[in-house]
C-alpha cells in the first residue's frame, strides 16, 4: 500500500492581524494549548517590558522570564529555569533572538512553543531552526516547529522600519535560493522537494510582486504570511535548503569577514540574491528584484550599506566556504576573484543603467 499523503509539521494556529496580541490568552485556551493558563513567557529584558506590563493582566498564570541575549547559554539557562514547573507551553514574545531562545528551551524541556513575533526581520519565526550565538560564533540548532504563531500587525508597525525591510529581503531572496536548489538538482541530482520549493518560491514571488509598501496592512500581511510559509517550507524539506542559497552564503561571508560592520540579514541576502540572479544569467529577474528592493528602501549595491565594490567581491569569493556541501550558482561557476570582479562590474552597470 503506497503512502498517499504526508503529514507536515506545522503550527496548529497561525494568527496574523492587527490586535492579535489582545486575544492571545483566549487563543491559547481555545486551542487547548494552555487550558490552565500556566505559561512560561520568554521576553526581552529591555524592549519587552512595556509589552509585559500590557499583557500581565490578561495572562495571570504566566511566569515571565527576561532574556538578555540570543546565546546558547541563555537558552540553556531558560530551559533550566522553567524545568519542573508544569507549564503548558513556552511563549517566545519578541524579535528573532527571543523566539529562537524560547524555541531551543522549549525543545530541551519537551514543551510546545508559541512564537509571538514582534517584528518581521527574517523567516526564522516559524522555522524548525534556532539560531544561537555560541563559543564558536553562531550555530543553527534543529528544534520542533512552533505550535502556534501570532503576529500582531500593530506591534510590527511599532518596530523600526528596517526590521520590515529586512524581512522583505529575506522573503524575496527565496526566489534565488530555490533557483540554486533546482540547479543542484540538474547538475548533481540533488533531491528536490517540490512542495517545499513551491512554498518558498511563492512566498518570495508574492512579496516581490505586491504593489503595496511597508506602511500598508495588506502588504505586511502578505510579508508575514510569506515568512511563516518559508519557515514551514524548511520543515517540509528537513533543512534550510528552500530559503538558503548563494545569497545566504554571501550574507554569512559579510558577517564573518566584517563582523562589526555587517548590515541586517535581509539587506545582505537581498543584495546577494540580486547578484546571484545576475550570475545565473537571469538578468531581467535580477533587475526586477533590484527595482523592488529599491522601492522598499533596501540596498542593491554594496555602497548602500557602507561596503566598497572590492569588499563585496571578497565576500562573494569567500562565500562558498561558509556553507560546505551546499551547491549554488557560486559553487557551480567557481569563479576566480578576477572573474567575480568582472561579473560585479557587469552587474553594477546593469543596475545603474
Ligand atoms: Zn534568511
Amino acid at each position: 500500500m503506497p503512502v498517499l499523503t504526508r503529514l507536515i509539521p506545522s503550527p496548529v494556529v497561525v494568527d496574523i492581524r492587527r490586535g492579535a496580541l489582545d486575544d492571545l490568552a483566549g487563543l491559547l485556551a481555545d486551542q487547548r494549548i494552555s487550558a490552565s493558563g500556566k505559561l512560561a513567557v520568554a521576553i526581552s529584558d529591555g524592549s519587552g517590558r512595556a509589552l509585559r506590563e500590557r499583557l500581565t493582566p490578561a495572562l495571570p498564570g504566566a511566569h515571565w522570564y527576561p532574556v538578555t541575549d540570543g546565546t546558547l547559554d541563555s537558552a540553556v539557562k531558560l530551559a533550566d529555569d522553567i524545568k519542573g514547573n508544569r507549564y503548558d507551553a513556552v511563549v517566545g514574545l519578541g524579535g528573532g533572538k527571543i523566539v529562537d531562545v524560547a524555541k531551543y528551551a522549549a525543545a530541551r524541556v519537551g514543551l510546545p512553543m508559541v512564537a509571538v513575533a514582534t517584528n518581521l526581520a527574517h523567516d526564522g519565526l516559524c522555522s524548525p531552526v534556532a539560531t544561537l550565538d555560541n563559543d564558536n560564533g553562531r550555530g543553527s540548532y534543529g528544534v520542533p516547529t512552533p505550535i502556534a504563531v501570532v503576529i500582531d500587525l500593530d506591534i510590527v508597525r511599532q518596530a523600526p522600519a528596517r526590521f520590515v525591510r529586512s524581512g522583505i529581503g529575506d522573503a524575496v531572496s527565496n526566489i534565488s535560493c530555490v533557483a540554486d536548489w533546482e540547479l543542484a538538482h540538474e547538475v548533481n541530482g540533488e533531491e528536490i522537494d517540490g512542495l517545499a520549493a513551491a512554498m518558498a518560491r511563492q512566498a518570495g514571488e508574492a512579496v516581490l510582486r505586491h504593489p503595496g509598501g511597508i506602511g500598508d496592512d495588506a502588504f505586511l500581511k502578505v510579508l508575514a504570511e510569506g515568512l511563516v510559509l518559508t519557515g514551514i517550507s524548511m520543515s517540509v524539506a528537513g533543512d534550510s535548503r528552500p530559503a538558503s542559497g548563494a545569497c545566504h552564503e554571501i550574507n554569512h561571508a559579510f558577517d564573518l569577514l566584517y563582523p562589526k560592520r555587517a548590515a541586517s540579514h535581509g539587506e545582505q541576502v537581498g543584495l546577494g540574491a540580486c547578484f546571484a540572479m545576475h550570475l545565473r544569467g537571469a538578468r531581467e529577474e535580477s533587475l526586477h528584484m533590484a527595482a523592488t528592493l529599491r522601492r522598499h528602501g533596501l540596498p542593491v549595491v554594496p555602497e548602500e550599506i557602507g561596503f566598497t565594490a572590492d569588499e563585496f567581491v571578497q565576500a562573494v569569493d569567500y562565500a562558498p566556504q561558509t556553507r560546505p556541501g551546499r551547491f549554488t550558482i557560486l559553487e557551480h561557476l567557481n569563479l576566480s576573484t578576477d572573474q567575480i570582479r568582472d561579473a560585479y562590474a557587469d552587474y553594477a552597470k546593469a543596475i545603474h543603467s
